[in-house]
């Protein structure tokens, strides 16, 4: 979205082509996909083909082999598509499940499911969330109990994205009989599996091009070598795939809250009122002036902290400040915006609305704003 010490001439090559794949073959279609509350799952197909799904994992997983900044060039150009839906999607592939599955799967797991994952051809979904288990991840119930060389798994998940379409689920189950982050490990289970449900599709009140389901789990058999990632650890797995979670919540956000804020400036410019555009209007003028600081500063904190995560550091407090700014910075953003447009913010033709609903999404998933400022405040006040 701009230009910035971190990124190279590779990066600004990648990003070009990016965009020009957006703008050419998602944007046009935005429309369509948010009126059948779906996107197709060739996108996936299409975007591994052209190794976007990749972009940041090793050669030898059949990625590109690009640092982390790759991803987030794709988290930022995605929102050119104008739906945060299908920028949601993708992301849900390429920025929780995928990082899973590399950091650490076995090689049996990179094989089966991060292959074909970075390639399109298998969709993945990450399970955490239960019913009465949202921002106290350690009070999860689905059990994994063994079974000779098997696991038998049952429970149920909530608000899954991409559950619907995903072809596999990286589950966070606990063994039965265990308490709070002890006993936690993760599984990856296909959706073939007997046992393995979608309950149903969910109505959400954004990011309505994005699947968002219930799964269920009955006595679901899983072999052990789907076991994700150490027996018993899986707690802390889950809690540092919620790190680049968080970020890409914040880049996406960021770069949201900028397309809205090129439309509004566009909009303020034309639309005329009292015998001259509203952009004239000082009030109006100051508050663009306001929230274009806020953008910035947050998109800043996003690239010191991508900087920090390209360099192999995870920093919980300065993610989760990212993360909490960038929401509020976008949510604030997209209700401006639509005061601005006045009564046509109102109207579902514009896509300033679609923002509006979109961007509330960003102070809940991945970690409410409350759960964040916990995190910073755990560091902060002793
Ligand atoms: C569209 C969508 C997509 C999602 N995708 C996924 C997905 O793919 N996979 C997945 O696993 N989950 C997903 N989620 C779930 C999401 O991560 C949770 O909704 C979120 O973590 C909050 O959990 P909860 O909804 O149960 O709210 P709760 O945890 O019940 O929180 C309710 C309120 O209480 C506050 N609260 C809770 N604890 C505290 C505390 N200690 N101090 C102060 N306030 C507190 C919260 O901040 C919030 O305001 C998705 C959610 C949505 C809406």
């Amino acid at each position: 979205m701009s230009e910035h010490p971190i990124f190279n001439d590779e990066h600004r090559a990648i990003r070009k082509t990016i965009g020009e794949f957006v703008l050419k073959e998602l944007t046009p279609f935005a429309e369509e996909w948010e009126e059948a509350q779906d996107f197709p799952s060739s996108v996936f197909k299409r975007m591994g083909e052209l190794g976007f799904l990749g972009l940041h994992y090793p050669e030898e997983y059949g990625g590109q082999g690009g640092d982390y900044l790759c991803g987030v060039i794709l988290a930022e150009e995605m929102m050119r598509c104008l739906s945060g839906g299908v920028a949601l999607g993708v992301g849900v592939q390429t920025d929780m499940v995928c990082p899973l599955l590399h950091k650490v799967g076995s090689e049996s797991i990179k094989e089966r499911f991060l292959k074909p994952a970075l390639q399109g051809e298998k969709i993945g979904c990450l399970g955490i969330t239960e019913p009465d288990a949202g921002s106290d991840v350690a009070s999860i119930r689905t059990t994994a109990r063994r079974d000779g060389n098997d696991f038998i798994i049952n429970g149920q998940k909530i608000f899954i994205t991409n559950g619907v379409r995903a072809n596999f689920a990286i589950l966070v189950t606990r063994e039965p009989g265990s308490t709070g982050s002890k006993g936690i490990t993760l599984f990856v289970a296909e959706k073939n599996s007997p046992g393995y449900s979608v309950s149903r599709k969910l109505d959400k009140v954004g990011m309505v091009a994005s699947d968002t389901a219930e799964l269920a789990f009955m006595d679901m058999r899983i072999p052990a070598e789907n076991m994700l990632g150490e027996e018993g650890q899986g707690f802390y797995h889950i809690m540092w795939e919620l790190q680049p979670e968080r970020l890409f919540g914040a880049v996406s956000a960021v770069a949201g809250a900028q397309i809205t804020m090129d439309m509004t400036l566009k909009y303020v410019s034309e639309r005329t009122q009292f015998g001259r555009p509203i952009g004239k209007f000082q009030t109006i003028r100051h508050r663009l002036a306001e929230l274009a600081t806020e953008i910035e500063a947050a998109r800043q904190l996003n690239y010191y902290v991508a900087g920090l995560i390209n360099a192999g550091k995870f920093p919980a407090k300065e993610i989760s400040m990212a993360k909490l700014f960038a929401a509020r910075v976008s949510c604030k953003m997209a209700d401006e915006a639509l005061q601005f447009y006045g009564g046509y913010g109102y109207m579902m033709e514009y896509p300033i609305q679609r923002f509006w609903r979109d961007s509330r999404l960003t102070r809940i998933g991945g970690g409410t704003d409350e759960v964040m400022l916990e995190i910073i405040s755990r560091q902060l006040v002793q």
